[in-house]
């Protein structure tokens, strides 16, 4: 019955116990989405978040996992990482790049359940420090992108009804690579006049018919396309990329901080997602590292809590558009919305990420 489970009020299973005296707990849970949600590859209706908890002398730190099932990630595999983490590892918790190189030390991959506990322990940092963690991440609030809503593959009866659902996001965001990529743009524009990000999801494939899909949306008013080809074929994306009349964002072929360095000369840009990148840290060098090279910054989500989003959102402003509608398109989220105003999340001034407990 994950629809009314109440993670707040439920035992969390104690995990571990650091030398700084700090409890790290977890809890299962089930986000329902609101709709069948459906990119090029795939559909689901829910996505398995792990609830992350890190306490410290009365201080809850909040972090989440989501699992996106694509990515390869489960309760299974997020309990089994957490079961082999050393709790007498870390004399002081927020030391984040040592807590990342650590949790790589455990095992390769798990990028999710490793953003979790980064996101956890970010959360009580600012609590401890009495700061918010945009601050302490020096974003300026007054950048703030605004956030895309996003529009999954679907009939058009569906989309329609989706696009007058968008709760009042100034820009909204396609899911193509079909066919019918064209017929889903008439459609909606059938119904908005409002701009659009594009996500082909790895779906196209044909790179003349590609370059002539971009110029078509260019008119149509698309800001930028995400992931058009294969991750798995630079020479494709970046040849798109060359002779594109938007900029065309790596997604999917973007994870971690070494990728970033792969994306310049095959991208303008990098769509940054805390689940890809193992958390706030990591996510926060990439940042630094594109704007070295150039690149034009994104910053996404997965099906997310405002948990997570809000970990987004503090980092947001470093970044050129913002795609953080995952409390927009979940039922069941156990925290408080944060405040959406203008087609923005509204960072406050409460320490920690500033999150709400229902
Ligand atoms: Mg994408």
């Amino acid at each position: 019955m994950p629809s009314e489970f109440n993670f707040l009020s439920c035992p969390t299973s104690v995990l571990l116990s650091f030398e700084f005296n700090m409890k790290l707990t977890y809890q299962p849970f089930e986000l329902l989405l609101k709709h069948t949600f459906t990119i090029a590859k795939f559909s689901r209706t829910s996505t398995p978040v792990m609830l992350i908890k890190a306490e410290h002398e009365g201080q809850t730190g909040y972090g989440e996992a989501s699992m996106v099932p694509y990515m390869g990630e489960s309760f299974e595999s997020a309990a089994a990482f957490l079961s082999k983490v050393d709790a007498d590892r870390f004399k002081y918790p927020f030391d984040f790049e040592d807590i990342i190189a650590y949790l790589d030390s455990i095992a390769p991959g798990n990028p999710a359940i490793k953003a979790g506990i980064d996101i956890a322990l970010h959360d009580l940092d600012g609590k401890l420090r009495q700061k918010p963690c945009w601050q302490i991440l020096k974003s300026d609030p007054a950048k703030m992108p605004l956030t895309s809503f996003t529009i999954g593959i679907d009939t058009p009866e569906v989309i329609i009804q989706k696009v007058k659902e968008n709760p009042d996001c100034k820009i909204i965001k396609v899911k193509l690579g079909r066919d019918s990529d064209k017929e889903l743009i008439k459609t909606i524009r059938s119904v908005t006049d409002l701009p659009l990000f594009v996500d082909a999801n790895q779906g196209w494939t044909d790179l003349q018919q590609s370059l002539d899909l971009t110029y078509w949306l260019h008119e149509q008013g698309v800001l930028l396309i995400e992931q058009p080809m294969l991750k798995t074929d630079p020479d494709g994306n970046a040849w798109l990329t060359e002779r594109s009349p938007i900029p065309i964002i790596g997604d999917e072929s973007v994870q971690r901080l070494p990728d970033v360095e792969k994306a310049n000369g095959v991208y303008n840009g990098i769509n940054i997602k805390l689940m890809k990148s193992a958390g706030m840290y990591e996510a926060h060098q990439m940042i630094l590292k594109a704007k070295e090279l150039g690149l034009k910054l994104m910053i996404g989500c997965m099906s997310e809590t405002s948990c997570a989003t809000l970990a987004a959102a503090a980092l947001a402003p470093q970044c050129d558009w913002a795609d953080l509608d995952g409390p927009f398109l979940t039922s069941n989220n156990p925290y408080k919305m944060p405040e959406f105003k203008d087609g923005k999340w509204i960072l406050n001034n409460d320490n920690g990420l500033g999150i709400g407990l229902r």
